[in-house]
């Protein structure tokens, strides 16, 4: 098994990470436009705009156009 010979201190951790997390992000937008009302959405979550999620209002709409 490998061992790392020194332990890496949080400058050089920070350096890394930043990067994974811009390759990953670059792999994997955050935001994504809802398919009922197209307003930018995170995906795997209820709009917050309209309350729809996979094709069912699950939660009230922010908005006052619902009820
Ligand atoms: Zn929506």
């Amino acid at each position: 098994m490998a061992l790392q010979k020194r332990r890496r201190g949080p400058a050089t951790t920070g350096h890394q990470r930043s990067a994974w997390m811009k390759k990953s992000g670059e792999n994997r937008p955050m935001v994504q436009a809802c398919p009922n009302c197209a307003a930018p959405r995170i995906p795997h979550r209820v709009c917050m705009s309209c309350g729809f999620y996979n094709g069912v209002q699950v939660v009230a709409a922010k908005s006052a156009d619902a009820e």
